[in-house]
């Protein structure tokens, strides 16, 4: 598989957020989100087995732990990306998937977390969520919206007063959108939504949500890679 980075980190998103977790960020992207901050991962990295994939995952945390497969869009490459999730969950590492939810989640392996980033209106690709993947979601997924305006909250907000029961309150994650280009101290003025308006959209409309920051964007200087 085409990969652009493996690297060890801690977790900055969903509820895994704080725990240390081993990325595999896969190269490629079929969309062109506004704010991306993987730009970088759109051309380039390098061929990797399976085996060597895993051999580096296993470097970097021996114990087990969090693994997760980024991007990029990991799902363009299903064909090998689903068998690396299989091997990782038979070892005993817990296996998060990021993706847009572009792609069919179907095939997915069961026991992966699915964090599904639902593209909201002025990231530019809104539309593109697959709606039958709202059917192969379970309990434990999660579901991102990352968003850059009060058309994107109201989106949001809309969407998931429409979702089946059985995807849990806290396992909805609405969280602000970050330039892509901030550089400099660590600071929620690089939001493109201020997280106070969010937050107190969300307590006004009795939204039962997760707020979620990029902590490793307030840890680290927000335009360092590979953190
Ligand atoms: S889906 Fe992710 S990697 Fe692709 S353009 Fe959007 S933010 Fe960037």
């Amino acid at each position: 598989m085409q990969i652009i980075e493996i690297y060890k980190s801690l977790q900055g998103e969903s509820s895994y957020t704080g725990i240390p977790c081993v990325f595999v960020r896969l190269a490629g992207c079929n969309l062109r989100c506004v704010w991306c901050d993987s730009e970088y991962t759109f051309k380039g990295g390098s061929r990797m087995t399976q085996e060597q994939v895993e051999a580096e995952v296993h470097r970097l945390s021996p114990d087990k732990g969090l693994v997760e497969v980024t991007g990029g869009e990991p799902m363009l490459q299903e064909r090998e990306v689903i068998p690396l999730m299989d091997s990782l969950l038979a070892t005993g590492y817990t296996v998060l998937l990021e993706t847009s939810g572009e792609r069919p989640l179907a095939k997915v392996p069961v026991g992966v977390v699915k964090i599904v980033d639902v593209k909201c209106p002025d990231s530019g690709e809104g539309g593109t969520f697959l709606p039958e993947n709202l059917n192969a979601l379970t309990e434990r997924d999660e579901l991102k919206f990352v968003i850059a305006s009060r058309r994107d909250y109201e989106f949001s907000r809309d969407f998931i007063r429409e979702l089946p029961s059985r995807i849990p309150a806290g396992s909805v994650i609405f969280s602000p959108a970050f330039r892509k280009d901030a550089t400099g101290s660590r600071s929620a003025d690089h939001c493109l939504v201020d997280p106070r308006d969010l937050a107190e959209w969300i307590l006004a409309d009795h939204l039962n949500v997760r707020l979620g920051l990029q902590i490793h964007k307030f840890i680290w200087e927000p335009s360092l890679k590979g953190v």
